[in-house]
């Protein structure tokens, strides 16, 4: 319903680097997750599903 502040979004913060994740959407399709802005050497990630709860 309240979808006005959307805009600024909450993100998850890495647990192993302590950065902010990153919106990431796989070339092959399926769901978007959360990745780590160090990828590829940290490999860090959550399901978007996940992370809104
Ligand atoms: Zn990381």
């Amino acid at each position: 319903m309240d979808v006005a502040f959307e805009g600024e979004y909450w993100r998850p913060t890495c647990a192993s680097c302590g950065v902010k994740m990153l919106e990431r959407t796989p070339n092959k399709g399926g769901a978007r997750f959360w990745g780590c802005s160090n990828f590829p050497r940290c490999k860090s990630r959550l399901p978007m599903v996940a992370a809104l709860q």
